[in-house]
């Protein structure tokens, strides 16, 4: 499991989401998470390669 600080789309605010990341999960995912502080749903769009974790795109989790 992988803490990463995002920015909220919505209110531009940091939280922390911890990602599961399996070791040898290689690949684009997408998963939901609920700002901790306006509890928008932002739409996290990451990559991961060799163990690191690239965030491509936070966008609207409502489409
Ligand atoms: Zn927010």
């Amino acid at each position: 499991m992988t803490n990463k600080e995002i920015t909220c789309f919505f209110c531009f605010e940091q939280f922390e989401v911890s990602l599961e990341i399996g070791s040898s999960f290689i690949g684009n995912d997408i998963e939901i998470y609920d700002c901790e502080i306006c509890c928008n749903p932002n739409k996290l769009e990451y990559e991961v390669y060799d163990g690191e974790i690239i965030i491509n795109n936070v966008g609207d989790g409502n489409e």
